[in-house]
């Protein structure tokens, strides 16, 4: 089967010949009839999803644990309460005390937050390398390094990375590898066939999609999935049923979002890049974009969110006029809903390379499901704004 008729299918176990969807089973106390069937869940509880105790997931985080592992094409899934949380859970799996970590300088912001803070202070030393480094990543690896960290694109900036080179390295020298996943999301990007161990998808995104819920799914090979079990319980993270419900709905549809977001990213992003304030779009499908020839190799189609970067003649003062200016787009974090949104994003302000230090300012934009041509409209009043 392939993938959009997959979606359709998988996760429905649970809701047998009845209803078409599974019910919400939210649960703490799951009861046993005898001490032996008890404690066989328990020692169960690492190896699958398994009915033994609510922290551990009920049969809707299991329903939709499935079917985010389909989505991304892994062997298993493991939900958590947020995207973060799969990737600290993640890296605590694979690096420990006097160990090493890479990863990408345009990893998503609240990452250096974890490795700088709870994770150096266990011990763990993280190295943030140029997301645009192909094979030469091999000069960054240590004897101590544990694991290999990807996100592509990057956010706020969007760089492309090689990931079947850098995946290579990683393998020569033993090193485990995790790619962050949320932007292509499985649909898009397959990680799985260019080697990659574990993928991460903040579910909060696109597979929600409706920016009401927050959720992160760690999606793994069978040979890693009792650590990442193990991992995640000892640090006591859970994902809320409704929420994994919310989130398995969300898949259905996942699909055709993406192609909608998509159909109207473009038209924006070509609109952008035909103005004289703007000095380069951020957006890897646009043709002449950075990463455009990583991204037409790699991945099979694009999403809805993607920056661009003002002349360096515009001062911030105006770039942020513009924003607030513009009426379909809110201001707001997260994205991957239904809705527009547009962000003054200051990669400089967080990056360890010098590589974003001296731009114009930059806008990122989350093209929700409205018409194209209103979005157009109303990126156009706002650049009246400007002159
Ligand atoms: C939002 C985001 C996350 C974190 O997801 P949360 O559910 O908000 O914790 C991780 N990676 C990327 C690329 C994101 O955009």
């Amino acid at each position: 089967m392939r993938k959009e008729t997959l979606l359709t299918r998988v996760g429905r176990e649970m809701a047998g010949s009845g209803p078409v969807n599974p019910a919400v089973q939210r649960a703490s106390t799951i009861r046993f009839d005898t001490v032996a069937e008890f404690e066989r869940a328990q020692r169960d509880r690492y190896e699958r999803g398994t009915l033994y105790y609510g922290t551990y997931g009920t049969e809707t985080t299991f329903a939709f644990e499935s079917a985010v592992a389909a989505l991304e094409g892994g062997d298993a899934a493991i939900a958590v309460s947020s995207g973060l949380a799969a990737i600290v859970a993640t890296i605590s799996a694979f690096v420990g005390s006097g160990e090493h970590l890479l990863v990408p300088d345009s990893v998503y912001g609240p990452v250096r937050i974890a490795c700088e803070g709870v994770l150096r202070r266990a011990g763990i030393e993280t190295t943030y390398y140029d997301p645009l480094a192909g094979s030469e990543i091999v000069a960054q690896i240590r004897p101590n390094t544990k694991l290999l960290y990807l996100e592509s694109p990057g956010s706020l900036t969007f760089e492309v990375q090689d990931v079947p080179a850098i995946v290579a390295v990683a393998k020569q020298h033993g090193i485990s590898t995790a790619l962050d996943n949320t932007w292509a999301t499985g649909y898009y990007f397959d990680a799985f066939a260019r080697g990659v161990d574990v993928v991460i998808q903040a579910a909060t995104k696109y597979v929600g999609g409706h920016s009401d819920l927050v959720l992160g799914a760690i999606v793994t090979t069978q040979a890693h999935y009792e650590r990442m079990r193990r991992t995640v319980a000892g640090l006591g993270y859970s994902a809320a049923p409704d929420d994994c419900w919310l989130a398995l709905r969300g898949l259905r549809t996942l699909p055709v979002r993406l192609r909608a977001h998509a159909e109207r990213a473009i038209a924006v992003a070509s609109y952008l890049d035909g103005r004289p304030e703007v000095e380069l779009v951020l957006y890897p499908r646009l043709a002449g974009a950075p990463g455009h020839a990583l991204w037409k190799r790699d991945f099979t189609g694009a999403t809805g969110l993607f920056s661009f970067v003002f002349e360096r003649t515009i001062p911030e003062s105006a770039a942020i006029a513009f924003v607030e200016r513009l009426r379909l787009f809110a201001i707001g974090a997260s994205w991957g809903g239904y809705e527009s949104l547009a962000l003054l994003v200051r990669p400089k302000a967080i990056r360890s390379l010098p590589t974003w230090q001296d731009t114009g300012s930059i806008v990122r934009l989350q093209i929700g499901l409205e018409d194209a041509a209103d979005l157009v409209d109303d990126l156009k009043n706002a650049f009246s704004t400007l002159s």
